[in-house]
């Protein structure tokens, strides 16, 4: 089999299962949202962020997976994301990280990085 075949999903395919997961994770928590990352090639990822600002239908998030197929993508990067009128939500820009997962703010300095622990205190 070609490896193509297995992480490559055209995307006209995968919409149902796509929805599926969106929703169940949604159940779980509201504040993670699936997004449909693709490139000009029409290559397909789908990974998950925790929402930082906005709506479900347009905001922006962490980077919450460690992409297999997009790899210049990273963990705690920041995505901008929108959805279209077939409910998908698509990522439209991404900026590089690390970002703090709760507040999406730039961290310069990782060792210094306590803002999950700093809200939890509040
Ligand atoms: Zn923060």
């Amino acid at each position: 089999m070609d490896k193509k075949d297995i992480i490559l999903t055209p995307s006209k395919y995968g919409k149902d299962q796509y929805f599926k997961i969106l929703k169940q994770g949604q159940k779980e928590n509201p504040n993670h949202i699936y997004v449909w990352f693709e490139n000009n090639h029409g290559d397909v990822e789908r990974m998950w962020i925790n929402k930082v600002e906005g709506s479900i239908k347009s905001g922006k998030g962490v980077l919450l997976n460690e992409p297999a197929l997009f790899t210049e993508l990273n963990y705690g990067d920041l995505v901008e994301y929108l959805m279209d009128e077939d409910q998908v939500i698509y990522a439209t820009s991404i900026k590089k990280g690390p970002h703090c997962m709760c507040c999406g703010e730039f961290i310069e300095d990782e060792d210094n990085a306590l803002h999950n622990s700093d809200k939890d205190k509040m």
